[in-house]
């Protein structure tokens, strides 16, 4: 009996020590490739002459421009030149909206006495009268205010959304969500209470001069009553308040001739590395392609595009051979209307495809700090246990949240969704306006941006996730 239970606790133990060894070899081995991956991509990384590319010779690649198209032109080939398995356009009809000329705009103090402002208008807005719009200014802090204030206040005046973005919270990002409903429906709104325009105050953390667009929504507001829409610079803003307490009788003039035409077709530039084991099984990695029409579109989102080409590429330079299908989605229209990424959604439900994971890098190309995740509480536990994996690269800041809009439509009860969380301090001195530009990208920093990509594509490529079917 005794020698007996001694045999068996041996066994035991040698069952114990070879699991035991195998993770270690298998943690050892990941060590291996997150450090292959990161000297590839800092020592001979592709992203920033894609991006160089893209920005420099293409610029703005507003939905339905000539410039999308250059764009997708562009990334197919360079997606062709990597030798992947597949490299396919998917169309997509999408909204086709133009500025036009360079908007104008002044505040009058005393009739003659005028101050230029910085002005564009928010995308999807409809023109001011040809010969501009002159009123005098109501300035708000909320939607909430214009009920207080009532058409008796509101009618037959501009209205001006002054909430700052709250500079006391840490992620700028939760700043921008707490300010960008006066963009996304200040018009919408005023617009009920008779209001003739609508100016916003830029959504931007800093005091500068750059006017910062973004889209709006009218809702079901019938088209002949839709008021024009524009966003004034933060330091324009600051000074048209102060200039309001002195006198608020002053008028404000602006003239913009954006129009909305007939949807258009375009394209989500789609390749992939077929999985060597479980190819059905697909783990998407993205940005978006079309960018606002002021600036060159760097930090948002071409710094995400060629990120996500990279860790293709890097995959293909490391001698990587992924068991699930990797695929590279460049989106079509994030900016005004999303049309790329719910049409991908679209598409792979119709073909009935299997998509386990989906990480979307649409926060700048600043250094990664981690990831977002959206996802169950089981896949949420093994991405925290690659924590050591990532800490030496400094991307083991692992969150709960949001991923990115162009993969949201692809949300069901199992797929795990992820962002690309970089550091977000500088982003909105950036984002949506003139100063999105090359120069304010930093190779070093987007490169480990698409490292970190990589590395997590390559252990959701190892471990799976908790949901998948094998
Ligand atoms: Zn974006």
């Amino acid at each position: 009996m005794k020698s007996n239970y001694i045999t068996k606790n041996k066994i035991g133990l040698l069952a114990l020590c070879l699991i035991l060894g195998q993770v270690l070899l298998a943690q050892k081995n990941d060590e291996i490739q997150l450090r292959k991956i990161y000297d590839a991509a800092l020592t001979q990384g592709k992203s920033y002459d894609w991006l160089n590319h893209l920005s420099n010779q293409i610029g703005g690649r507003l939905s339905g421009s000539v410039q999308a198209q250059q764009a997708v032109d562009y990334t197919k080939a360079e997606l062709d030149a990597l030798g992947l398995d597949q490299v396919w356009l998917q169309p997509v009809m999408v909204p086709k909206w133009v500025r036009g000329t360079p908007e104008f705009a002044y505040f009058e103090t005393d009739p003659g006495i005028t101050t230029n402002v910085p002005i564009t208008a928010l995308g999807g807005s409809v023109p001011t009268p040809p010969k501009g719009l002159k009123a005098k200014v109501i300035e708000v802090q909320s939607i909430e205010e214009l009920d207080v204030l009532g058409a008796d206040n509101i009618a037959g005046k501009i209205v001006f959304f002054n909430r700052p973005m709250d500079a006391s919270h840490i992620n700028t990002f939760d700043a921008y969500s707490g300010s960008v409903d006066q963009r996304g429906s200040g018009a919408k709104e005023a617009g009920k209470f008779g209001a003739l325009g609508v100016i916003v105050r830029s959504m931007n953390l800093r005091l500068d001069d750059f006017p910062h667009t973004g889209g709006l929504s009218y809702g079901d507001t019938p088209l002949n009553e839709r008021i024009p829409a524009a966003a004034i610079s933060t330091n324009a803003a600051e000074l048209l308040s102060a200039t309001l307490k002195l006198n608020p009788e002053i008028s404000f003039y602006f003239k913009q001739n954006c129009k909305q035409l007939d949807d258009v077709q375009s394209f989500n530039v789609i390749g992939e590395i077929k999985g060597s084991t479980h190819p059905d099984e697909i783990i998407v990695v993205g940005g978006h392609l079309d960018s606002w029409d002021l600036g060159d579109g760097s930090h948002d989102d071409g710094a995400g595009c060629v990120q996500s080409m990279e860790v293709l590429r890097l995959f293909k330079e490391i001698g990587y051979t992924p068991k699930r299908t990797i695929r590279v989605v460049l989106f079509m229209n994030e900016e005004n209307g999303l049309r790329g990424g719910k049409k991908y959604a679209e598409v792979a439900q119709k073909n009935n495809e299997n998509h386990i994971f989906a990480l979307e890098s649409d926060s700048g190309g600043f250094t990664p700090r981690g990831f977002s995740f959206d996802s169950s509480e089981a896949d949420f536990k093994r991405v925290e246990s690659w924590k050591p994996l990532l800490e030496p690269y400094q991307v083991s800041m692992l969150v709960k949240g949001g991923s990115g809009a162009d993969i949201g439509p692809l949300k069901n009860d199992t797929i795990v969704l992820a962002g690309l969380k970089p550091d977000s301090q500088r982003y909105f001195d950036h984002h949506h306006s003139d100063n999105d530009r090359f120069e304010h990208v930093n190779k070093r920093e987007l490169e480990l941006g698409a490292a970190a990509m990589t590395s997590l594509i390559y252990l959701f490529d190892v471990y799976g996730i908790d949901g998948a079917v094998k």
